[in-house]
């Protein structure tokens, strides 16, 4: 195990010192629960370890999605009746927003091996993509479509529901990631022990492509298996347990597949599907 900041322990020091401002920014600005800041803060510590691009991409996703959440938060409120939760993030969206993403930078930390960088890029391509998306695309003015089938209407915020505006959005997110990765990877190429041949470029884009290919296996899977429910006092469709003061009854899917099992799934098989096509990329 080579660490490129040259030490275990200067590699704990360094990524506190840095990570630590950003966890006080996300407790000051709302954007985590306490609990979920202490995850997140043992998620930035592993990925820093494992490279310095890795980070900055995690730190990337991490602002730009705190940023378009709080972007005309309130002309969000009448959708966010529908999802599960909304706004501050707690410790479940972190670890199945993040799981994939350290297990990956564990992996490359411990073998060196690139195959684990392309599974990292993939799943925060994913990750940021799903964010933007569902953040985004609740602007649509067009009611969005049923990913199951795209002739039917279905309300906005409704998962499995997917708009052009929020499509565009994930692929903007992919191409964001894949900059980001570049520019860093460009200034910063001697900090980093991550190495890919000439050719990479290629590589990487499918890769990102992967990524967008996960936001729609995240849709898919919040259309066919997510718990999905109806108030009813009400009568409103929505992801939340309770409404209205009672229970909601379940309409479809499964009760334990909730939003965070769907975000952990889709960038599990994302991570998945990067790692076995690596050797035909790599
Ligand atoms: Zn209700």
């Amino acid at each position: 195990m080579e660490f490129w900041v040259g030490s275990f322990e200067y590699g704990i020091l360094l990524g506190s010192f840095l990570n630590a401002p950003i966890g006080f920014f996300a407790y000051k600005k709302e954007c985590l629960e306490k609990e979920a800041i202490i995850v997140a803060f043992f998620v930035s510590l592993i990925v820093f370890l494992a490279a310095f691009v890795f980070w900055v991409l995690l730190i990337a996703f991490f602002i730009s999605s705190s940023a378009l959440t709080k972007w005309r938060g309130k002309r969000k409120k009448e959708v966010a009746e529908k999802f599960e939760k909304t706004g501050k993030r707690d410790k479940y969206q972190v670890i199945a927003n993040g799981f994939a993403a350290t297990l990956m930078a564990a992996f490359f930390l411990v073998t060196d091996s690139s195959c684990f960088v392309l599974g990292y890029l993939a799943t925060i391509s994913t990750v940021t993509g799903d964010t933007w998306a569902t953040e985004i695309g609740v602007f649509s003015k067009e009611d969005p479509r049923w990913i199951l089938n795209l002739k039917k209407k279905v309300s906005k915020g409704t998962s499995g529901g997917i708009s052009l505006l929020g499509t565009i959005a994930a692929f903007t997110a992919s191409l964001f990631i894949f900059s980001t990765y570049f520019l860093v990877d460009f200034f910063v190429k001697r900090s980093s022990s991550v190495s890919f041949p000439e050719n990479a470029i290629f590589s990487i884009f499918i890769v990102i492509i992967i990524g967008f290919f996960g936001v729609m296996i995240d849709s898919f899977l919040g259309a066919i298996i997510q718990g999905y429910y109806e108030c009813k006092k009400c009568k409103v469709k929505t992801e939340k347990r309770v409404h209205c003061g009672e229970k909601t009854i379940l309409i479809r899917g499964k009760e334990w597949f909730n939003n965070d099992i769907v975000n952990l799934s889709s960038s599990m098989i994302v991570v998945f599907l990067a790692v076995v096509f690596s050797p035909f990329l790599l």
